[in-house]
């Protein structure tokens, strides 16, 4: 089986999609040392795609002493080297641009014009990170010792495990991969399964680039056999991960019996609050964004509507109507595609099912899209939900779909009551026309973002992008801050003599 990607863009390795996507290892394609793969679905389709190297804890093993060789040259170039390769990197995906967004569509299901949307922010992100190769600063200060020069440098943690969610593919590879590499570290990305082919296309430009064999690695594989190892691996300094917060916990508990750093990034239930003075319709657009873009696959998803009582029936009228106007497919005209895979599906769906039972009311969808247009692929219909308490567990778990709920408050402090009354606490918007609304909502959200007037999504590369609470651990991704995640500080002091000059 060879899947025939069908734009020509730029460079010829991303085209065709190799029958079983390798891992990249050692500067070398690679299959599992078992030999055993696993099935790529499609989630636009339910068909097969192609298959992908199924590694485990050996491949995790050889990628890992391969890495710490490559890792001290890698190291000793300058910084600003580093970041010309990342570069060189960034240019080559911006030549290849179209046909790495077809893998993204292909992968996810996802319309092209979202797929190079996600593409162009992975690129800009790579932009971003080699022009820290120029500035990586440290600090210098002052001593209280006559003769004594003291300051601050960076130095890399060694070998970095990366493990992403399958949401944003290419632009999750990038966020990662990028500081993880200018930081002076070999990084080793377990790819999310359901998102094999952006990873691979990563890979295979980073090797074109110039990012030297051993430094960077890419392996396939399902989180259990093949992300565990990685975090298990007493030679892997840095944790870095996105996905749920089940699996963060989990990488949380084991890497803190050795020690190591871990940067987690998890999940969100992202409140977007409508005041009585909104612009109502504003605030309607930016909760169809929040909720259902992506098929409300984000993290910073809008999955809590918070409207006043006052314009509660308004809004949710002008909501109900705009999502009645929604296109769910794949293509540039459509809204959003499919979620990515069955499992996912039929949790969420089930979770809707558990509402509706206790009471909940389900305006809108609440079900898989199915006819025609839809075969066998995995499309929930623009799901909203009202009359449901704040301890349900629908408002108080995600469900990562195009699934939200909506709350009725009496007043500004009841709604960032509310709002903060949740186990996470990733991104939060408010609509109002009250510059001191406003300015009351950004001091007392407790968020690692806070937006007013558009939606809970739109983070960008130069901007540092977390959490609090069961959202993360405190690290920030994305923005100068990212650095710190993937390197640590060196206080240095020399004394010198200015008798001996
Ligand atoms: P998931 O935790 O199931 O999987 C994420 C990754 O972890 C995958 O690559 C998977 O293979 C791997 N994994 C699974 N079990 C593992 C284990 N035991 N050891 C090591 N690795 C393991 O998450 P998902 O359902 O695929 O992704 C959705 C989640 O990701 C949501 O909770 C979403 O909010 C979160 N997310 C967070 C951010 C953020 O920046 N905060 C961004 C995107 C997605």
């Amino acid at each position: 089986m060879n899947v025939l990607i069908a734009s020509r863009a730029g460079g010829n390795d991303l085209r065709a999609i190799p029958s079983v996507i390798p891992n990249h290892l050692g500067g070398h394609d690679a299959l599992a040392s078992g030999g055993r793969t696993f099935t790529k679905i499609d989630p636009a389709t339910g068909r097969a795609i192609c298959q992908v190297a199924r590694s485990t804890a050996t491949d995790v093993q050889v990628a890992v002493e391969m890495a710490k060789k490559a890792q001290p040259a890698w190291a000793a170039t300058t910084v600003v080297k580093r970041g010309d390769i990342l570069r060189q990197l960034a240019l080559l995906m911006r030549d290849r641009r179209t046909a790495i967004a077809e893998l993204v569509a292909q992968e996810t299901g996802k319309s092209r014009k979202d797929a190079l949307g996600e593409t162009d922010a992975a690129i800009e992100m790579g932009f971003f990170v080699a022009g820290e190769g120029r500035r990586f600063y440290g600090q210098t200060t002052t001593s209280a010792v006559p003769n004594k020069a003291a300051m601050v440098v960076r130095q890399p943690l060694g070998v970095a495990g990366l493990i992403i969610a399958a949401n944003t593919p290419i632009a999750n590879v990038a966020w990662k991969a990028f500081p993880a590499l200018l930081c002076g570290n070999a990084a080793i990305m377990k790819a999310a399964e359901d998102t094999p082919l952006s990873a691979w296309a990563f890979g295979v430009l980073a090797r074109e680039a110039g990012v030297p064999d051993g430094v960077y690695t890419t392996l396939h594989g399902l989180g259990e056999e093949a992300g565990a190892p990685l975090v298990e691996h007493p030679d892997v300094a840095v944790i870095s991960f996105t996905g749920s917060c089940e699996v963060g916990r989990w990488i949380a508990e084991t890497a803190g019996r050795r020690l190591a750093k871990t940067c987690l990034e998890l999940g969100g239930k992202n409140p977007l609050i409508v005041c009585d003075d909104a612009d109502l319709q504003n605030a309607v657009t930016w909760t169809l964004g929040s909720a259902f873009s992506n098929a409300g696959q984000r993290c910073a998803a809008g999955s809590r509507i918070i409207v006043f009582d006052v314009v509660y029936n308004k809004f949710k009228q002008l909501l109900v109507d705009a999502v009645g106007k929604l296109k769910v497919g794949t293509s540039d005209t459509d809204d959003y595609g499919p979620v990515i895979n069955q499992g996912q599906m039929d949790a969420m769906l089930a979770a809707v099912e558990r509402a509706r039972a206790a009471g909940a009311v389900v305006l809108t969808g609440g079900h898989r899209l199915s006819g025609d247009a839809y075969g066998g692929g995995y499309f929930v219909a623009p799901t909203i939900i009202e009359q449901v308490g704040p301890n349900d567990e629908i408002s108080r778990s995600e469900l990562f779909g195009p699934i939200t709920c909506l709350y009725r408050v009496e007043s500004f402090d009841e709604a960032i009551t509310l709002a903060n009354d949740s186990p996470f606490g990733l991104t939060a918007s408010i609509h109002t026309q009250s510059l001191n609304r406003a300015m009351a909502f950004i001091g007392r959200i407790q968020s690692g973002v806070a937006v007013v007037n558009g939606g809970t999504y739109g983070s960008e590369p130069h901007m540092p992008f977390g959490g609090l609470r069961q959202s993360g651990n405190g690290w920030r991704e994305a923005g100068t801050q990212t650095l710190d995640v993937y390197s640590d500080l060196k206080t240095v002091y020399i004394n010198h003599d200015p008798g001996k000059v």
